[in-house]
């Protein structure tokens, strides 16, 4: 669900025309849409109302300043994965006992910065990891809470880049394993480890996995319970799938009406750490077709968005519905579907400008022919999209535009020549 559809033949987000955006800004440009991410933001808050939960917005999805505020504005806390994350939910005004701090690789300095930010709970992936953050915190003479992530040993049935909770995955310590954490570092004063983090991969297309993980975390956590210890949260991570093909992925009612039974009743604060399921919806990549050639059998449609704007074809195969923004005369809107062809159509593959053949965007598609200067849309890009780009090739970065009703602003100018060399020239 979003608020990108066509009128008269012409895509809107919301009520601006994107070609106009795609006129006064360039492209390529990334263009969000405010309506559609309070309304999944909303639909996650209302589907766990029950468990009143601590939805924590996960920056590394999306990480705009502008968007972290008006997710913060609905009451959303963060998900960070990075001392630079955190500085982005201070810049959006977070509140810090409301931020959690995830990764594997948490440098001195960065848990330093956290512990003078006072967020509200370092999520643990190793022993060498628990044992530095409670040094560093008896150093600054503060007392911390921590979450151990747990590794539940599921497989989420996602691409193997994007699943996290399998035994063999760099994430978290085994289930086997946490008991024994819990008995050495359970009652250690400067960190308190009194919460569990699952985050078990990302796409995850059916609420079966969660199920699973977090029946076999509850059983674990009843023993610690036995054991004397005090569990206070359960933070079952993001991973919520989004339509990248229309209905493909379940709404978050449908999550929540497996995952609340389990929860409801143990006194247990739950914390949610959604991304995707929030933002891949919410926003579109624009690009400008530059050349149609032909190569042996294939046609190539040649934009001027690259894998250097949106890596996740190139990186996890992931196929994104492309389309025209303007319609062929009495063209209806297309269905959101990879397979859809239009009629008198030609295959193609939709490539960018970047030496490398893993460059395109999309591979095989039948879309309506297409001319240099047509405006190309690659819908659901909102999810780790703009925060994986990079200048490789010395390819400035794309503009980024929020649309809310009949207003739009620019979220973030596209880069310069100057950008491109302004950390390798200071100016003396
Ligand atoms: C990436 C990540 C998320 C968000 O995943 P989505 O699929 O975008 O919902 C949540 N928690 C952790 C720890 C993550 O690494």
């Amino acid at each position: 669900m979003d608020y990108f559809a066509y009128r008269n033949g012409s895509l809107f987000c919301e009520d601006v025309p994107v070609a106009d955006i795609a006129t006064k800004v360039g492209t390529p440009v990334y263009v969000y849409s405010a309506a559609t991410l309070r309304h999944h933001y909303g639909r996650i808050a209302a589907a766990f109302a029950e468990l009143s939960p601590m939805i924590c917005y996960s920056i590394k999805s999306l990480s705009n300043v502008h968007v972290l505020r008006l997710l913060r504005e609905l009451g959303s806390g963060f998900d960070v994965v990075s001392g630079g994350e955190l500085v982005r939910a201070q810049a959006a005004g977070g509140e810090m006992s409301k931020v959690v701090f995830a990764g594997v690789a948490k440098t001195d300095a960065e848990i330093r910065q956290a512990i003078d930010a006072g967020i509200g709970l370092f999520n643990i992936e190793s022993e060498q990891e628990f044992e530095n953050v409670a040094r560093l915190c008896r150093q600054a003479g503060r007392s911390m809470r921590a979450a151990l992530r747990v590794n539940p040993d599921i497989d989420p049935k996602t691409h193997r880049y994007t699943s996290t909770g399998k035994k063999e995955s760099k994430f978290g310590v085994d289930i086997e394993r946490a008991e024994r954490f819990f008995q050495t570092y359970g009652r250690v004063e400067s960190l308190r480890l009194d919460a569990i983090h699952l985050h078990i991969g990302s796409p995850i297309y059916t609420a079966d996995p969660y199920v699973e993980a977090v029946t076999k975390t509850l059983a674990m956590m009843e023993r610690l319970r036995g054991q004397g210890f005090v569990i206070r949260t359960l933070d079952i991570g993001g991973g919520f799938a989004a339509d990248y093909e229309a209905g493909k992925s379940p709404d978050a009612a449908t999550y929540a009406a497996a995952i609340v039974p389990l929860l409801r009743g143990r006194g247990l604060e739950v914390i949610l750490e959604p991304g995707r399921s929030i933002n891949a919806n919410a926003g579109v990549l624009l690009a400008g077709v530059l050349y149609v050639k032909q190569g042996g059998e294939r046609n190539f449609v040649i934009v001027d968005a690259a894998m250097t704007d949106l890596i996740r074809p190139a990186l996890y195969g992931s196929e994104h519905f492309v389309w025209p923004a303007k319609l062929a005369a009495g063209e209806t809107s297309p269905p959101r579907q990879i397979s859809h062809e239009a009629p008198g159509g030609v295959k193609v593959d939709v490539v960018g400008g970047v030496c490398e053949s893993s460059d395109f965007l999309a591979k095989d598609r039948t879309l309506p022919p297409m001319q240099r200067g047509d405006l190309l849309t690659i819908f659901t890009a909102g999810a780790y999209g703009f925060v994986m780009s990079n200048q490789y090739n010395s390819r400035p970065r794309a503009a980024e535009v929020l649309v809310d009703g009949t207003a739009w602003r620019v979220i973030r100018r596209r880069e310069t020549y100057e950008d491109i060399l302004a950390a390798e020239i200071t100016k003396e």
